[in-house]
């Protein structure tokens, strides 16, 4: 699918995700640090839905999964194991004229610092021979700065649930084939940081290493492709905008024995959300061979040893997150209160996602009766769901505002809540279709708590 490059609308995803408080840019009173990023409340709100959902769908739904949390930081020896330490990174050059660092694999795709109309290639400028560069951020551990304390922050989660795989297993009492879930934080010192949080140093990652017998790690590729692909459709991302991208076999680790890539059409371009791997036996082969330490399973059924396969389904927060926020925005011709024309910018999450469920407005704020019986529907709603009370402005203005968060329904309570034969009964706003009804505030825990499931 040819896709339009939008650098307009990135502009006003990246303007309104400031404005509104979703993410920042971090030590931004310093001056920033390229490549990492804050989330502010409604950010924080709509990452943690989302990594709930991946957790409730990997974990609580499933038999055969089970979850951890491992340490950021490894023993060095892990990453040496791994290969990390030899082979991750990237092939970097140096421009001569402009002092630009780029990936040699992105020239094209990238801008030279002094013609950014061209890119690195295409603008005249010396390119240096390409070298390559770690991406892992090194650090040291004690009092000691040098060589024998040096580890790294991880640059994946995945590794922490290899080493632990026999402890997992033994605990969880599971048979092969099952998975061990995990979300944490990773760290890449990436050369060009980019697209916002897409190409981040510091991002977080969901990521799921599903252990199956050898011979059977191409079906369960498959499997995970498609339960993946449904995981997006789950969180409002339309299936035609989900690309699966078969990796071909030069473009692959070298020890993987297939890979998709699950990529979203953002609008600076096709780009990978998520990588599917057949991870094949090299990971658990390779801490059992440089740790002395079995990693093989007993298949008492079979009664054979042997060491597991696996199927990585590896995921990224920020860039789901930036998925959504694309996936969300909108601007609609609406008529406003007196009937005239306006645009009104909407984010269209899913409700599921959504980072505030529901707004809850007194009509009027200088009105004692109904500030009280609105902070009454307030009190009732939140434990249930993350609400936002608002009493500023007129009350289409306040629509507006939760339009612009994405907040999937609005509650307003006004005089005939109070008395007459409407006692009791509040309006509930819809945001996409605008629609207003009445309904009882008794009804309203149950009615917003299935939407929002
Ligand atoms: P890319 O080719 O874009 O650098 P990758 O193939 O190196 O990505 P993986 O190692 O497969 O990425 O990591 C799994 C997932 O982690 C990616 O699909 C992505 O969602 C996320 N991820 C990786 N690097 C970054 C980054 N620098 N910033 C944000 N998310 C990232």
């Amino acid at each position: 699918m040819a896709v339009q490059h939008d650098a307009s609308l990135m502009e006003k995803i990246v303007s309104l995700c400031k404005r509104r408080g979703f993410i920042f840019p971090s030590s931004e009173i310093y001056g920033g640090l390229n490549g990492v990023w804050d989330y502010g409340p409604l950010g924080a709100e709509l990452k943690r839905n989302l990594k709930d959902h991946w957790w409730r769908s990997m974990t609580q739904l499933r038999d055969d999964v089970v979850g951890m949390d491992g340490a950021i930081l490894m023993n060095r020896a892990v990453w040496k194991a791994s290969g990390h330490e030899k082979t991750f990174s990237d092939p970097l050059v140096d421009c001569k004229t402009c002092k630009g660092r780029f990936r040699e694999d992105q020239l094209d795709t990238s801008q030279c610092k002094m013609k950014p109309s061209k890119t690195p290639r295409t603008c005249g400028g010396e390119l240096s021979p390409p070298r390559q560069f770690n991406l892992m951020l090194k650090t040291t551990i004690g009092a000691m700065e040098d060589d024998s304390n040096a580890t790294y922050l991880r640059p994946e989660t995945a590794q922490a649930i290899f080493v632990q795989f026999k402890s997992v297993l033994e605990v969880a009492r599971k048979k092969i084939p099952f998975g061990i879930a995990q979300i944490g934080k990773a760290f890449r010192n990436e050369i060009n940081p980019r697209n916002y949080t897409f190409r981040s140093r510091e991002f977080e990652q969901m990521e799921l290493e599903f252990f199956v017998k050898p011979g059977t790690g191409q079906e369960w590729l498959e499997y995970w492709k498609e339960e993946r692909i449904k995981w997006y459709t789950e969180i409002g991302i339309p299936r035609e905008k989900i690309h699966v991208h078969e990796v071909p076999d030069k473009d692959r680790a070298f020890y993987s024995q297939g890979t998709y890539d699950l990529e979203y059409a953002f609008p600076f371009g096709v780009q990978e959300l998520e990588g599917v791997a057949y991870r094949t036996d090299y990971d658990l082969k390779q801490h059992q061979e440089h740790s002395g330490k079995s990693l093989e399973y007993f298949d008492e059924e079979t009664k054979q040893k042997y060491i597991p396969h696996v199927v990585e389904p590896s995921a990224g927060v920020d860039r789901t997150v930036l998925a959504l926020l694309c996936e969300a925005y909108r601007e609609e011709e609406v008529p406003d209160e007196k009937g005239k024309q306006e645009t009104r910018i909407v984010m269209r999450f899913s409700p599921r996602i959504a980072p505030v469920k529901v707004g809850v407005f007194p009509l009027l704020k200088n009105k004692p009766e109904l500030v009280k019986k609105t902070g009454e529907v307030a009190n009732l709603l939140r434990p249930h769901m993350a609400i936002f009370y608002d009493e500023s402005g007129a009350i289409g203005r306040r629509y507006r505002r939760q339009d612009e968060v994405g907040t999937p329904f609005g509650v307003t309570i006004d005089f005939e809540t109070l008395e007459g034969p409407q006692k009791e009964t509040v309006t509930l706003r819809h945001r996409d279709s605008m629609k207003q009804e009445r309904i009882p505030i008794a009804g309203l825990v149950t009615r917003l708590s299935a939407a929002i499931r």
